[in-house]
């Protein structure tokens, strides 16, 4: 039985007549107190990972979080698409190693924006590829649109001294070959640069992008690493980021880049390809370039928390108020008023900046 907040006044005492609020249909579009529309939830579906990456805890200690059931989190999709959320990225930790997450795709594949009901959610996903190549195609029948890989490097060497597992780069790059073969190329492939650690990659990850027809994009270190005595663990300093313009003039050395057209407005990477159109690369400078002006993005982590910016100091405990039965009305209430306190902006390398409460692997991407 739907019950009111506990902590929480019901709309009817805050002057506002539950009665009288639509239900499936929001009063109007999510948006922050910048006026920035709220369209993409990021979803972490597990906080487990199949690798154990020099640089990350987790892959040292194993998971911090717990999962939820498949069910609470296709809830938590549905009163977000109800209150205008059009694209879904589904990460992890690792998100390939969760049972029922095909399910949850198709579940999120029958759902229809609430401001466009006639199109349908963009569903993508971000993996580390290892499972990629066994599930491309029943990923893809499911309803899933678009995959990001996230690679440290593109020789099998470097590959699987990250990642401490031994064969696993050829796993990866048979993987993005699969969902290419699956039709959900072009495959995007993330890698965040680290000096001293991977931007000797930087010149083969080009040649990567043109033999393998996947979008290379490389993003700037951002001080969102966990805490770690781990041997090969990377502190973030300003000296370890590699900038958009080290990396576009180490390009053009290869080879004459050409900028391409943003795709959208909240687009995070700047696009390029090379001066005979062969490849794709992009680059997301969230330190060098920031793009929170345009920022369009909450998360939800593994266990239910929503964080409004990367670098939040706060969680809200989403699965908290579904465990005490609380209605859909009041969650998408609360929802809109947690919206209203998202940050303006991250801090990176300013006077006073704080660290996130949650480092990245335990938030999603
Ligand atoms: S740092 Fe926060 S506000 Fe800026 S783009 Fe990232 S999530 Fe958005």
């Amino acid at each position: 039985m739907a019950t009111s907040l506990p902590h929480f006044e019901s709309p009817a005492i805050s002057g506002l007549n539950a009665t009288s609020l639509p239900v499936e249909m929001p009063f109007e579009r999510l948006r922050d107190s910048y006026g920035r529309a709220i369209t993409d939830l990021r979803l972490s579906v597990t906080d487990r990972c199949n690798y154990r990456c020099i640089y990350c805890r987790t892959g040292t200690d194993g998971a911090q979080y717990t999962d939820l059931p498949i069910a609470d989190y296709a809830h938590m999709l549905r009163v977000f698409v109800s209150l205008g959320i059009e694209k879904i990225r589904l990460t992890g930790g690792e998100p390939l190693l969760r049972e029922g997450l095909l399910d949850l795709i198709r579940e999120a594949a029958d759902l229809r924006p609430a401001f466009a009901p006639d199109t349908k959610l963009d569903i993508a996903l971000t993996t580390n590829g290892h499972l990629l190549a066994g599930l491309a195609k029943p990923l893809r029948e499911a309803g899933l649109q678009r995959i990001t890989v996230s690679m440290d490097a593109v020789d099998a060497e470097t590959f699987t001294s990250i990642t401490r597992v031994p064969g696993s780069f050829q796993r990866v790059r048979d993987g993005i070959r699969a969902a290419q073969d699956a039709g959900l190329g072009p495959v995007k492939v993330n890698c965040v640069l680290m000096r001293g650690f991977n931007d000797s990659q930087i010149e083969a990850f080009a040649e990567f992008s043109r033999t393998e027809g996947v979008i290379v994009r490389f993003i700037e270190f951002m001080p969102l690493e966990e805490h770690s005595e781990a041997p090969g663990h990377r502190a973030w300093a300003p000296e370890t980021v590699v900038r958009m313009d080290e990396i576009v003039e180490r390009l053009n050395a290869v080879r004459t880049l050409v900028e391409l057209p943003p795709n959208h407005i909240s687009e995070t990477a700047r696009r390029f390809t090379f001066d005979d159109g062969i490849g794709e690369i992009g680059i997301i400078a969230p330190v060098s370039r920031p793009f929170c002006g345009h920022c369009s993005r909450i998360r939800l982590t593994s266990d239910g928390k929503i964080r409004t910016c990367l670098f939040s100091q706060t969680d809200h405990d989403f699965a908290g108020l579904m465990s005490h039965g609380t209605c859909d009305d009041d969650l998408r209430i609360w929802i809109r008023r947690i919206i209203q306190r998202k940050e303006a902006r991250h801090h990176i390398g300013e006077p006073g900046f704080l660290k996130p409460s949650r480092s990245m692997v335990h938030i999603g991407g």
